[in-house]
C-alpha cells in the first residue's frame, strides 16, 4: 500500500489533456473557475472625483473664510468651469473635481449667505477627493485565473464593462453505489439484511458542493456484469464516475477487477490510510474513475480527500479545503500506523481553534452520524502517535 503523501501528489501531478471552457454572463459565472486573467483596462477613478456632497475648492483658500460660488456641478455632468482662488463650486458625490480644485469640503462643514460659503470647520488639504486609480489602477491584474467567482467579483467584472468572462467547465460526474444489501431512496425492503444506500446520496451533496454537476445513478447489484454494464455507460457520458463499495477483497468486491478489465490506467490502489484503505483511482484517457470504499464514513472521508482536489484539478482551480492548526482539548489515541482522518468537533475561541471528541462515536467506518455537528478531521500522519490534551494538531476543515 502507497504512502498518503504519494497518492496525494499523484493525484496534484496528474496530466489533463484538455481543459474545457466556456464563455458565461458574469452572474451566471459565479460558482464557476475563472479560466483567463482579468485585468483593468482604465484607471478607476479614471479622473479626481468628490467623495462627498458639498464645495470643491482649492485647500489653502480655506484660511480666506469666505468663498463665492461660481456654479454648480452635479454628478454626470462634463463641466468645463475651473477653479480659481476665492471661489468656489459646488459639486456633489462622484461629480468630476473641477480643475482648479483639489480639496472638498463638506456642506455639513460651511454656511451659505446669498452666493457665498462660510468656512466653520476647515478640512484637511485633499479632503474627499478620491484620487485617480483608488479602486485599481489601468494595467493591474485584479482577478487571477483559477479564482472562483463569487459575488465580489461581479462588481469588478461589471466596473469593467466585461459581459461575458471565460470559465472552466465544471465536470459531470457520474455517480453509482454497489452492493446487493443496498436499497435505493423509497425502495421496499424485502429482507432484514438489506440497508439503506447514503453514500451514493454524500458523494452527490459533496460533488455538488464542491463544483461539479453530479449524474446520480443509483445502487447496483454486486454482480460483475451488471456493475460492468454501469461503470462503461458511466464513463461514456461523463468526465468523472465515483463507485462506493467493492474495492476490498471480499468474493463480492467486482470494481476494482471491473475498472481495471475495462482498460483503465490504475493510478493507485490501496493507500495507507484509515479509514479507505481500499480507495483507488483509475484513468481512461481523460476520464477518471474514484472508486470509494462502501463504508459510509470512510466513503464520506475519502470523497472529500481524494474526489475534491481531483475535481479541481479539472477546473485548475484553487484548493477549496485547507487545513489549519489546532489544540487539543482532550488526548487523542491514535489507532493505526497510518494516515488516520478522525472526526473531530472543531471551534474558534479568540481566534484559536481548538478540537474535542465530545460526542464522537468510537467503533466502525460505518459510523455516519460522526461527521453531524460542527466537524472537521484531524489529520494524523502515519509517523504521528498518540496525543495530550494541549498539544497541536493538524485539522482539515470543510464547512
Ligand atoms: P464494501 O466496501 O462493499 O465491502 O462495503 C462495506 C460496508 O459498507 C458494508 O457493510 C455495507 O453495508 C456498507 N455500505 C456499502 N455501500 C453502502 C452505501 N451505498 N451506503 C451505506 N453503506 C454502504
Ligand atoms: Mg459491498
Amino acid at each position: 500500500m502507497m504512502h498518503f503523501d504519494e497518492s496525494m501528489a499523484l493525484i496534484e501531478s496528474l496530466e489533463i489533456g484538455q481543459y474545457k471552457t466556456k464563455k458565461l454572463y458574469i452572474t451566471d459565472a459565479v460558482g464557476h473557475v475563472l479560466a483567463e486573467d482579468i485585468i483593468a483596462d482604465h484607471n478607476s477613478p479614471e479622473f479626481p472625483t468628490s467623495a462627498m456632497d458639498g464645495y470643491a475648492i482649492r485647500g489653502e483658500d480655506q484660511k480666506i473664510g469666505r468663498l463665492k460660488i461660481a456654479s454648480i456641478n452635479p454628478a454626470g455632468s462634463a463641466l468645463s468651469d475651473k477653479v480659481r482662488g476665492g471661489i468656489c463650486i459646488k459639486t456633489f458625490t462622484g461629480s468630476l473635481m473641477p480643475e482648479g480644485a483639489d480639496t472638498l469640503i463638506p456642506i455639513e462643514n460651511v454656511t451659505v449667505e446669498g452666493n457665498d460659503i462660510l468656512i466653520n470647520e476647515a478640512v484637511p488639504h485633499g479632503f474627499s477627493v478620491r484620487e485617480v486609480g483608488e479602486n485599481y489602477a489601468k494595467g493591474q491584474k485584479l482577478i487571477e485565473a483559477g479564482t472562483k467567482i463569487d459575488f465580489s467579483h461581479i462588481g469588478v467584472l461589471a466596473s469593467l464593462n466585461i459581459v461575458h468572462v471565460s470559465v472552466y467547465l465544471k465536470p459531470t460526474v457520474a455517480i453509482l453505489s454497489t452492493g446487493s444489501e443496498l436499497l435505493d431512496l423509497g425502495e421496499m425492503q424485502t429482507n432484514d439484511a438489506q440497508i439503506r444506500s447514503s453514500n451514493n446520496y454524500v458523494v452527490e451533496a459533496i460533488v455538488r458542493k464542491y463544483d461539479g454537476i453530479p449524474m446520480q445513478l443509483g445502487c447496483i447489484k454486486d454482480d460483475k456484469k451488471s456493475i460492468t454494464t454501469a461503470i462503461s455507460e458511466a464513463l461514456e457520458k461523463s468526465d468523472v464516475v465515483v463507485t462506493t463499495g467493492g474495492v476490498s477483497v471480499g468474493d463480492f468486491d467486482f470494481v476494482k477487477d471491473v475498472i481495471r478489465e475495462l482498460g483503465c490506467e490504475v493510478i493507485f490502489k490501496g493507500v495507507r490510510v484509515k479509514p479507505g484503505q481500499h480507495i483507488m483511482v483509475a484513468r481512461k484517457g481523460d476520464r477518471f474513475i474514484v472508486g470509494l470504499p462502501g463504508f459510509a464514513y470512510s466513503a464520506t472521508v475519502m470523497a472529500l480527500v481524494y474526489v475534491v482536489p481531483l475535481l479541481e484539478k479539472l477546473q485548475q482551480g484553487k484548493s477549496t479545503m485547507h487545513t489549519v492548526k489546532a489544540k487539543l482539548t482532550e488526548p487523542f489515541v491514535k489507532r493505526a500506523k497510518k494516515e488516520e482522518f478522525t472526526a473531530c468537533n472543531i471551534s474558534l475561541v479568540d481566534g484559536k481553534y481548538y478540537v474535542d471528541f465530545k460526542g464522537k462515536k468510537l467503533g466502525t467506518s460505518a459510523i455516519l452520524t460522526n461527521m453531524l455537528g460542527n466537524t472537521a478531521l484531524l489529520v494524523t500522519s502515519e509517523d504521528e502517535t498518540s496525543k495530550e490534551a494541549g498539544d497541536e494538531v493538524t485539522v482539515l476543515l470543510f464547512g
